[in-house]
């Protein structure tokens, strides 16, 4: 990605485009590993959140742009771009806290095996598992104290931190579901 457009090929739309643009996912630049800067198309300025839009174009074509938050909000209607990068910050700290080596425990039954604690938004826990088997790696959710409601994807991994990182996105999966369940039992 260049960190910069010349401003003549930047992509303009019209105030009647407004509302067709819609937002399919914001980036961080910052920990996908580039350290390089990102610029956004509408207005060329240097930004740190990447906000991807997509829209399908009056030739049946899809078109996508990057913007930074302000341009992100202006071009999609009702759209909390301030509150999306909020939401991304998060979750790069809770999986900071989740891949913390320290916070992971070796199991005495198997010491190939690590697991851990995670709190979740009911305040219960569900213990993560990390399981190895034949040089290959499998994520172990565990349900609430009856059992239920566990996590156990076939998928394996080749390294066990691929699958902490797998593990992270299953337990944040949960997290999510339950705060949806909360909310409307509320
Ligand atoms: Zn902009």
């Amino acid at each position: 990605m260049s960190a910069r457009l010349p401003r003549k090929t930047m992509t303009t739309a019209t105030t009647t485009d407004t509302e067709k643009w819609v937002c399919v996912g914001v980036r961080d630049p910052l920990t996908t590993g580039s350290r390089e800067t990102a610029a956004c198309d509408r207005c060329g300025i240097e930004i740190r959140w990447v906000h991807v839009l997509s829209r399908v174009g009056g030739n049946g074509v899809s078109q996508r742009l990057s913007t930074g938050g302000c341009c992100a909000a202006r071009l999609v209607a009702g759209y909390e771009a301030r509150g999306a990068e909020k939401e991304l910050m998060n979750r790069a700290s809770r999986m900071g806290r989740f891949l913390k080596p320290a916070s992971w425990k070796v199991s005495k039954t198997n010491p190939a095996n690590v697991w851990r604690d995670c709190l979740m938004p009911d305040v219960t826990t569900r213990q993560v598992t990390v399981i190895e088997k034949g040089g290959l790696y499998g994520v172990f959710v565990a349900g609430p104290k009856n059992g239920d409601d566990n996590r156990c994807p076939y998928e394996r991994w080749a390294d066990r931190k691929s699958a902490i990182e797998a593990a992270f996105i299953i337990v944040d999966g949960v997290r999510d579901e339950m705060k949806a369940r909360l909310v409307t039992s509320s």
